[in-house]
């Protein structure tokens, strides 16, 4: 089962995704974008698909936790260093790394959901590397086409100041942070072929490794549906709390890979009804705000795609 998500989410006074603060000065992320037809670039606000694959696992790791899926002890805490080498696989495990590649994986898998669906690197200094791909795909959140040319970045001044203490007297501490505002796309890709299987070592690629695929898959559904309505991505959340407001949503249920078209351009509702002309896999598409409130949608594509499971 492939399930495709492509959207257009106004995001207001956002301070989602930051990279350095140079002194007290905290800078937004920012990408360069080419317009269609000009060809001119922009440096405009992002939020990057780390952030939104991190928010991702968060919810996973909970979900998995309240429906007794395992988890490792890092996972858990949301620490996603996902077995990068010796020392961390045995905190996340609490045993030492089997030297069998396909024995690594299915530990692995077997006790993380997080990492069997999204994938990690296990890199040691003495060589012998296994890896995983991620089961689920997403990438950076960039202004659409119309809101290219007007996004600005806007630094806010902030102070601890507190008159009449004698605090006061040894400085005066304010802050910026940059602050944007900006219809972004969103796109996330979730393929369940390899949920539960082996994928590393090449004539067991495909096997069951865990005897319990189907409620590991429903889990990781009920985490997307979660992560997608509760919108659980993004930092700076406890003093910067966007105001958010979906514009358009599809989602795509198929029986094989089928991506709905890039929510840059406004007409993506439409050519993803051509596409699905020419194309599909059993493909279904749940379309906000056409087909009913944003929860409503996201609820039905969801239950769809566990039909299918
Ligand atoms: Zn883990």
């Amino acid at each position: 089962m492939f399930i495709s998500i492509r959207g257009r989410v106004l995001v207001n006074v956002e301070a989602l995704n930051m990279t350095e603060s140079v002194g007290n000065y905290v800078k937004h992320r920012r990408v360069p974008v080419i317009i269609p037809e000009t060809y001119a670039t922009y440096f405009v606000p992002a939020i990057s698909g780390e952030s939104i694959a991190h928010g991702f696992q968060e919810v996973l790791a909970e979900e998995a936790k309240k429906n007794d899926l395992p988890v490792c002890e890092l996972c858990k805490k949301g620490i996603f260093l996902k077995s990068t080498n010796e020392s961390v696989f045995k905190e996340s495990f609490g045993q030492d790394p089997p030297k069998d590649e396909f024995e690594f994986e299915r530990i692995v898998v077997g006790n993380c959901l997080v990492e069997d669906v999204g994938g990690f690197l296990y890199a040691p200094k003495a060589g012998g590397n296994v890896k995983r791909t991620s089961n689920f795909y997403t990438g950076y959140m960039i202004p659409t086409k119309e809101a290219l040319e007007n996004v600005v970045i806007e630094p806010q001044l902030h102070s601890r100041y507190a008159l009449g203490t004698k605090f006061v007297e040894e400085g005066q501490m304010i802050y910026y942070v940059e602050l944007s505002s900006a219809v972004y796309t969103f796109s996330f890709d979730l393929d369940t072929g390899y949920i539960g299987r082996a994928t590393f070592v090449y004539d067991k690629a495909g096997q069951d490794i865990v005897n319990d695929r189907k409620k590991r898959i429903e889990v990781t559904l009920n985490a997307l549906q979660k992560f997608l309505i509760e919108f659980m991505f993004g930092a700076k959340k406890t003093r910067f709390l966007p105001v958010v407001e979906w514009e358009s949503l599809v989602m795509a249920v198929s029986d094989d890979v089928w991506t709905v078209p890039s929510p840059f351009t406004k007409n993506y509702i439409d050519k993803a009804r051509k596409k699905l002309e020419r194309v599909s896999y059993d493909t279904k598409l749940f379309v906000y705000p056409e087909q009913g409130e944003f929860e409503e949608v996201v609820i039905d594509a969801i239950d769809e795609a566990k039909q299918k499971l």
